[in-house]
């Protein structure tokens, strides 16, 4: 069998290593030139991790910058609802983890450790489907004119995937974008006064804290979407951000206010393709099912992806040379084992961004919430956990047979 894969990102790189360290043919098409990207999610899930084991690629080079998440804050404002530290299952158990995407992928398809039947096309954007007399998808045309011809082309290709759209699969889109600035200090600020995750509740909004795998404190604001994105210096938005940020965080921001960098505005667009597969061609990871970075669910939930997709295609493989017809019953199949988990962590996140916009709506309830937080904390922190389990672990097992 013949694969060509559209985009090198988690899902499409995860799934032409796991398929071609079989000995199947693969054809990894890449748009851009690296990997080095303006923003890529970083925190891997239990789910996720699971997801590497089955996959055979696990653990994570230590060459590849990663590092356990020390845990997740809430703050209301200005006093801290509950923290709740990780691994949340307790220890033993693995924790959330940021790792360096860029250079876990860098590391993925270096060419020493490309399996020969891997072969990778970099800085080469896929133009176009390619279809035969009876309409079936056959292969993909480049923008350079190259042909590549396939058995199965699978689309990897992100959230607005080109694949997606050239095959008219409608996405099913969420009401309304979430739409983020992000922001970066600069090298030179002192680390955060710990390794968490904290997210600020108050009158200026929500915004989100934390120092990256490569050690870069990083901070995402939710805005209104279509709003215009607010012209403020730094100090101007650090005045802000501190009015809703406990004592020992709204000092550090005082001291480092100066290093941030200039926001990015991300549109964020959350959907479900209609369907993933069309005869000759599947949808895998954002390209199928465009996730919102609430909860770090989007690289977990591709890996998950390409884990099932990767074993129903070897053990087709494995049974000699395949029917046109056998290859397309198979991407029936890994639709049907991975819909229904994608389609209920998008409804979770949609939960837990709604309770945070209710919040965020409601001064009184957020000042009840601060008033009574020693109160009430710790019964706020382990309804939480309990909210989080279904999102760290995924519902469907990876394995059909197990
Ligand atoms: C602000 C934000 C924060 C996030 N944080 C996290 C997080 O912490 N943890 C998490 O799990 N998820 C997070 N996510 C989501 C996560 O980044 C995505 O869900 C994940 O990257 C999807 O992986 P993918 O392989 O499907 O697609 P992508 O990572 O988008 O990869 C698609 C690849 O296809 C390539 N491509 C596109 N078009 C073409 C073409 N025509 N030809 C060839 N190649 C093409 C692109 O260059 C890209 O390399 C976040 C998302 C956002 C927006």
């Amino acid at each position: 069998m013949r694969v060509v894969i559209t985009g090198a990102g988690p899902c499409g790189a995860a799934l032409a290593v796991a398929l071609s360290r079989n000995g199947t043919a693969v054809a990894l098409v890449e748009a851009a030139q690296d990997f080095a990207r303006n923003f890529r999610g970083e925190a891997l899930m239990p789910s996720g991790f699971q997801a590497l084991q089955q996959l055979g690629l696990a653990p994570i080079p230590e060459s590849v910058p990663q590092r356990a998440l020390g845990g997740w804050r809430v703050a209301v404002e200005g006093h801290e609802l509950f923290r709740a530290a990780e691994p949340l299952e307790g220890p033993g158990n693995l924790p959330c983890t940021l790792v360096s995407q860029t250079a876990w992928l860098e590391s993925l398809l270096a060419e020493r450790n490309r399996p020969a039947s891997l072969t990778l096309h970099r800085g080469r954007p896929v133009a176009d489907l390619q279809r035969d007399a009876r309409g079936r998808v056959c292969g993909v045309v480049l923008t350079d004119g190259e042909h590549l011809a396939a058995d199965l082309v699978v689309g990897c290709d992100g959230r607005s995937s080109l694949l997606r759209r050239k095959a008219g699969i409608a996405l099913g889109a969420a009401e309304r974008p979430i739409d983020v600035l992000w922001f970066r200090f600069a090298a030179a600020a002192e680390p955060l006064p710990d390794q968490d995750f904290t997210t600020l509740v108050g009158p200026e909004g929500l915004a989100s804290l934390f120092t990256s795998a490569e050690g870069l404190v990083q901070l995402g604001w939710a805005i209104s979407p279509g709003s215009p994105t607010p012209r403020h210096t730094a100090t101007e938005w650090i005045a802000r951000l501190r009015t809703q940020a406990p004592q020992v965080l709204a000092s550090w921001l005082q001291r480092n206010g100066h290093h941030l960098g200039e926001p990015v505005r991300f549109s964020v667009q959350v959907g479900l393709a209609e369907r993933w597969w069309q005869p000759g061609l599947l949808l895998l990871g954002d390209a199928a099912h465009p996730m919102s970075p609430v909860r770090a669910q989007g690289i977990n939930m591709a890996l998950r992806d390409a884990a099932v997709a990767a074993q129903a295609l070897l053990e087709l493989a494995s049974a000699g040379p395949n029917s046109k017809e056998a290859i397309d019953q198979a991407l029936a199949r890994i639709e049907a084992a991975r819909r229904p988990e994608v389609a209920l962590l998008q409804a979770l996140q949609a939960e837990e961004l709604e309770r945070a916009e209710r919040l965020e709506r409601t001064p009184f309830l957020r000042r009840l919430l601060a008033g009574f937080a020693p109160l009430v904390g710790h019964a706020a922190g382990q309804v939480w956990r309990l909210q989080q389990k279904r999102l760290r672990h995924g519902i469907s097992t990876l394995n059909p047979r197990q």
